[in-house]
Parts: C-alpha cells; sequence; structure tokens
C-alpha cells in the first residue's frame, strides 16, 4: 500500500481498496459498548477547513486554536509540516465526553471517514476519484450492525464533500508531485507562510488587510470584497495565494513598482 497513507495513521487497515459503489456495514451510536473509545490515542490529522470549523464552533481564533489543540508534525516524505488534534496527557482527544463529541457537527473529516481511511493518490486529483479502505479497531461494535452503506452514501451523509471542496487547493498543494519529488523544498520562512495561509485564516485576514499585502498583490476589487465579508472564501483565497508563493502558479501576481522619480 502507498506509504503515504501508512503514515496517516496507526488504525489497523484492512488492505481492500474500495471506490464510491464499494459497500459496507456500519453504524456508530450511543448505546454501544464501545461508545467513544475510538476518540483517543489516534492521529487526527486536520484539514484547513476542519480549524475553521472547529474555532468557529469553540469561538475562538484560529490562531488560539492551533495553539491550544494543535500539534505541528513533520511527515518523512512531505517537505511541508501539517497540523494534527494534540490529544490530552491521557491520550484522549480534548472534546471527548461521556455522552461523546462536544464538536460533534463540525467534528475533522478525519473523524467524519470512520471507518473508512481515504487513499491519496500521487496525482494532483482528489475527490470522488480516490480510492477509499475499510478501517477496523477490533474493539469497535459498529461494524456488527446491520445498517448498509456504499462509500458514496457514508460520505454524503458525513457531508464530506464540502470538506473536499473548501480543501481542495491546498489538498493540491500538499499532494503536489513537486514537493513529493522535491523539486520545490521550502525554507523556514516559507514554511512559516504556508502554516499562516494554510491554517491561520484570522491571522491571514489580518496579513491581508492590515499590512501592504493588496499594496503588493493584484487582487481585484470584487475579490477584496468577498474575503473581506466571507472567510471561507477568505480561506480558499488564501491557498491559491499559497500555490503561487509557492509553485509561481494560480496564484496572484506581484503589482509592477510605481516610478517614484521620473526620467
Ligand atoms: S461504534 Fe466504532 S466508531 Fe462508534 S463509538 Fe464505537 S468504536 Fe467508535
Ligand atoms: S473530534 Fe469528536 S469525533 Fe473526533 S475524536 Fe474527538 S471526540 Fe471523537
Amino acid at each position: 500500500m502507498d506509504d503515504t497513507i501508512k503514515e496517516l495513521g496507526n488504525s489497523p487497515v484492512i488492505p481492500v481498496k474500495m471506490d464510491l459503489d464499494s459497500k459496507f456495514s456500519f453504524q456508530c451510536h450511543k448505546g454501544l459498548g464501545c461508545f467513544t473509545s475510538c476518540c483517543g490515542r489516534i492521529d487526527i490529522f486536520l484539514t484547513p477547513y476542519d480549524v475553521l470549523r472547529m474555532k468557529n464552533r469553540l469561538d475562538i481564533s484560529s490562531g488560539a486554536f492551533l495553539a491550544m489543540y494543535g500539534q505541528v508534525m513533520e511527515l518523512k516524505k512531505a517537505r511541508i509540516p501539517l497540523f494534527m488534534l494534540r490529544m490530552t496527557e491521557d491520550k484522549k482527544c480534548p472534546f471527548v465526553t461521556k455522552e461523546g463529541c462536544t464538536i460533534y457537527p463540525d467534528r475533522p473529516v478525519a473523524c467524519r471517514y470512520y471507518p473508512l481511511g481515504f487513499g491519496i493518490l500521487k496525482s494532483t486529483e482528489v475527490g470522488g476519484g480516490d480510492f477509499f479502505f475499510p478501517i477496523k479497531e477490533g474493539y469497535c461494535e459498529g461494524h456488527n450492525e446491520e445498517k448498509e452503506w456504499t462509500v458514496r452514501e457514508w460520505r454524503n451523509s458525513q457531508e464530506i464533500n464540502k470538506y473536499d471542496f473548501v480543501n481542495k487547493v491546498w489538498l493540491d498543494i500538499i499532494l503536489s508531485k513537486k514537493l513529493l519529488a522535491s523539486q520545490v523544498v521550502p525554507d523556514e520562512k516559507t514554511k512559516q507562510l504556508y502554516l499562516l495561509a494554510s491554517y491561520d485564516v484570522d491571522s491571514f485576514r489580518s496579513f491581508v488587510f492590515e499590512s501592504r499585502f493588496l499594496d503588493e498583490y493584484e487582487v481585484d476589487q470584487d475579490t477584496i470584497d468577498l474575503i473581506r465579508e466571507d472567510e471561507v472564501e477568505l480561506l480558499q483565497f488564501a491557498h491559491r495565494w499559497l500555490r503561487g508563493v509557492l509553485f509561481g502558479e494560480g496564484g496572484y501576481k506581484r503589482k509592477m513598482k510605481e516610478k517614484t522619480e521620473e526620467g
């Protein structure tokens, strides 16, 4: 199986490739003896849209969320760091209680996928064309339930398409062949910009509107109005800008410097 997948978690992966029409039986509910057993001792990688949803649920800034709940990880093959959800000292998710997940409507996409994993192909394609695989923890009683799903039905029930849509450019960046093949190796300053533009939408807003950003880059007025009002648009704008910074493609052009002297 792809090394990229193996690096994405410690869960017992069943080496079966599933597509959107593959079927599986599963149901998770409060009456099961295993309820909340899965919310600890796990690696949960966060996507940018996860952070945006979770920080809003907690009513804190993205910077505060990342400081309190984020943990930066460097994967062997990735040239850029990723944020994971930091477990508590007793290795539980900070959001689990006996009653269940306290942020359930805004839980991260990795929790939404469970009991499926998603294959990250070494291509720039994400979303429906990718592959999936079952994850079976021995203690998880949900696999014994009769309710049957296709992968497509499961993704729809978990709102995963919305996450894929918002994260698409960012996923294209982190899976870029240029990064994976070391054609582009970001320096420390670029990594910090990457972390800012990827995950920290509130600080990125200040970066755009309270610095010389809009004097430096060509951004049309409609886009400026949109990203001022809508933070999901701002997050996607940040990712498009980041793609330009990292790869020099599909980003925003720098303005030509105006001449200060005639002649
Ligand atoms: S059924 Fe599985 S996913 Fe649901 S609470 Fe139990 S261990 Fe977790
Ligand atoms: S975010 Fe919610 S669903 Fe995910 S591990 Fe934590 S408590 Fe469980």
